[in-house]
């Protein structure tokens, strides 16, 4: 199984003429609302994977049609805490080139407790693995109570905190990052991914693919990107994320599981949105690129 403690957002997008200046009032022409957050991305991609994917996070009053769609995508949400502070959300301005503006408010993914992730992990096996992202709070707890328990435990270093990932360094067995996260780390380390003493350090080089750094042993697996017309690039690092653990977590090499990832996230780039787009593994095996 895999356990993620991850955020869950709202995201709203609203098509916009131009961005607002400031004190400007301006009327969007078209508006969206959608399931998101690194964190609901990944649970959804494992699931759809074909994992045991159990989500650890909380959402307020207004999201509880996050929950209810988390259910619906095959994701195990019994620990999902309903709390009375705000749910997660982003605004998300879209301006006619594409670019976007985002105001992020993490609300209830930063209220979760230390008890609430002990309490979710007593039902998790050794072997299991514990998956966190830097958008919740006690992601160091949870990677020190994973180790504790003899899961294998997995970080997206995103959004990149340097404080963030350092401190959960010392207890995990996985890494991921995108291109740019990877050359923040080697800034803030002074280490090459292979030299971070982490068993596996898997780095995403969007349309260029991806490569596996292995820690122990300092070998590297590249996996190339497939060829597609990519329209909207979120949540295409984060698909890729959910697709390799749940891979893993079924016994898959790791080449394997990057390769079946990154077909994944191949189709997530010619789709718009985020987690309600997500392909099922049956997609993923039977996409011609
Ligand atoms: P992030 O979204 O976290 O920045 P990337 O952009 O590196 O992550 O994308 C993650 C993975 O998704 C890539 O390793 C690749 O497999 C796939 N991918 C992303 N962009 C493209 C693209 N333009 N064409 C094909 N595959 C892509």
């Amino acid at each position: 199984a895999i356990w993620n403690l991850g955020s869950i957002n709202i995201d709203m997008v609203y098509a916009l003429p131009h961005m607002p200046e400031p004190g400007e009032t301006l009327a969007a022409s078209s508006f969206d609302q959608g399931l998101g957050g690194k964190g609901a991305n990944m649970s959804v991609a494992a699931a759809r994977a074909g994992a045991h994917a159990c989500h650890i996070g909380a959402v307020g009053p207004e999201g509880k049609w996050t929950v209810d769609r988390l259910t619906e995508y095959g994701v195990d949400t019994r620990y999902i805490a309903q709390l009375d502070t705000a749910t997660g959300h982003a605004i998300i301005a879209v301006d006619p080139s594409g670019e976007n503006q985002i105001i992020l408010y993490p609300g209830a993914n930063r209220a979760l407790t230390e008890d609430q992730i002990g309490q979710a992990l007593t039902a998790a096996n050794a072997g299991d693995i514990l998956l966190m992202q830097n958008e919740t709070n006690m992601q160091a707890e949870a990677a020190r109570i994973g180790h504790q328990l003899g899961l294998r435990v997995a970080y997206a270093a995103a959004p990149f905190d340097a404080e963030a990932v350092q401190a959960v360094l010392p207890f995990i067995d996985l890494l991921f990052l995108n291109e740019v996260e990877a050359a923040q780390l080697q800034a803030a380390t002074g280490k090459a991914p292979q030299d971070l003493g982490v068993d596996d350090v898997i780095v995403t080089l969007g349309a260029k693919g991806a490569r596996h750094f292995n820690g122990r042993d300092g070998s590297k697996i590249d996996v190339p990107a497939q060829r597609v017309t990519p329209v909207d690039t979120t949540g295409a690092g984060d698909t890729f994320t959910g697709y390799v653990l749940a891979a893993l977590d079924r016994g898959l090499p790791m080449a394997q599981a990057m390769t079946q990832a990154s077909r994944a996230g191949a189709l997530m780039v010619t789709r718009h949105g985020a987690a309600d787009v997500i392909p099922d593994l049956k997609e993923v095996q039977e996409a011609k690129f």
